[in-house]
């Protein structure tokens, strides 16, 4: 294989021991759908790199984005400085999100956007209640929300790091992951313990914060619109700020342009990261209402207490703008359908492999729940031999390919990944 002596001795990756690392693959260079490793095997992404790269690798569009920006400027503070690129990605964000969306911060990544989200509805519940308790959160389990401190602790409990870092951890609420399922017929009950937990603690709770429809890397489910419903009534009742984390859903991964669509449902704060650059540079923004923003604004502190080194970075804004409008004129809906038919045809097949717990698809989503973890490291040699990308985690293996794929690539990509999971015997 490849000499990665020096990767694997010095260079950290996700989630990585540095006594037993996984193996690393080394990828000379990515167009389209198609990751080509340093040995010329050409892989078919599954993955968009975590939902990112909706466009595909390599794309024209976005690297003269990026390239005309770069002519101009990379970088330059957002402290004292604006800039064209920040505004037109303003503009065109509010054209696309909730019609009651009006302040937008731009942050660095999806963790730190959850970070200031979090400290918008303190801030603002501490500057409307003038009341230092009423600043605690509420969230469903199985979520997950990344990986910086607060973050951490609305991540679920069991799967996320809770267990390493519990003592350290602020203490959240939990209500269990909605049971009813995007497709089920609803079922009132289904929030029943939320209406409890709310009900008992509503003067501790400052926002509740959540996945809106598909829960992301914290279990891979599906939930019922009705769920957002209830959930905007009991924040409206008791005076909670709703918070939806949208980097993940974000972008039409799951049908709709942004997951709150599926239940009309507008929050009061709203992340977005991950697609935001089609994957090409991290980038996140929290975008709140100006009742949320001028409440904070009319606190003690004054002001909203956060401001990040590169926040705003122009090459990012622009390359945002460029992607944002790639998508909007791709007819993504039509690409994201097709996905989720050609998954429907092949993938539901593997609930009958007797390995396989589960089989569920949304947009272009398609998640095959195993019974047991799966060995991540020959999982994903077997995938490197078959051509294709794919990175399970525990025992969820998914797909969520650019949506750019095309049809032989995307039967190739299912029937490969099928081929690897199903049962020997
Ligand atoms: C990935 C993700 C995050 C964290 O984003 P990073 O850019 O990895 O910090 C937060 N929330 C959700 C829903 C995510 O999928």
């Amino acid at each position: 294989m490849f000499d990665n002596t020096f990767d694997k001795e010095h260079l950290w990756h996700p989630y990585t021991s540095t006594i037993n690392p996984l193996p690393t693959y080394k990828v000379s260079s990515a167009k389209g759908v198609k990751i080509t490793l340093e040995d010329g095997t050409e892989l078919i992404d599954g993955m968009s790199s975590w939902w990112a790269v909706v466009h595909g690798y390599n794309n024209p569009v976005l690297n003269n984005a990026a390239k005309e920006q770069i002519d101009k400027m990379s970088h330059v503070m957002f402290g004292g400085f604006t800039h064209e690129p920040a505004i037109e990605l303003g503009k065109l964000l509010l054209s696309i999100l909730p019609d009651n969306m009006n302040n937008i911060f731009y942050a660095d990544s999806g963790s730190v956007a959850v970070e200031v989200a979090m400290k918008m509805a303190m801030q603002a519940s501490i500057s409307k209640h003038h009341n230092t308790k009423k600043t605690n959160f509420v969230t469903i389990k199985s979520g997950y929300h990344g990986d910086t401190w607060n973050a951490m602790s609305v991540c679920d409990p069991v799967t996320g790091m809770h267990s390493m870092f519990g003592p350290t951890l602020n203490i959240r609420y939990f209500a269990p992951s909605p049971s009813c399922k995007f497709s089920d017929t609803w079922d009132d009950t289904c929030t029943q313990e939320l209406e409890q937990i709310i009900e008992t603690h509503h003067d501790e709770i400052a926002g509740f914060i959540l996945e809106p429809i598909v829960q992301g890397a914290g279990g891979m489910r599906f939930y019922h619109p009705n769920y957002l419903i209830k959930a905007r009534e009991l924040c409206d009742k008791y005076d909670i700020y709703l918070i939806f984390d949208e980097i993940a859903t974000g972008f039409g991964r799951t049908g709709k342009l942004f997951a709150w669509e599926h239940a009309n449902v507008k929050p009061d704060i709203m992340c977005i990261g991950k697609a935001l650059t089609g994957g090409y540079l991290t980038m996140s923004a929290v975008i709140t209402t100006k009742y949320v923003a001028d409440t904070i604004s009319s606190g003690e502190a004054g002001v909203l207490m956060h401001g990040p080194t590169f926040m705003g970075n122009p090459l990012a804004c622009a390359i945002a703008q460029a992607s944002v409008k790639l998508l909007l004129k791709s007819n993504w809906q039509a690409k994201v359908k097709h996905i989720e038919s050609v998954m429907n045809e092949m993938m539901l097949q593997a609930r009958s492999f007797n390995n396989v717990a589960d089989v569920r698809i949304l947009g272009a989503i398609g998640v095959i729940e195993m019974k047991s973890p799966v060995n991540l490291a020959t999982f994903q040699a077997e995938c490197v031999k078959e051509g294709i990308w794919v990175r399970p985690f525990g025992k969820l293996v998914y797909i969520m390919p650019p949506f750019i794929i095309n049809d032989e690539d995307l039967r190739t990509l299912i029937s490969k990944l099928l081929k690897i999971i199903k049962p020997r015997v």
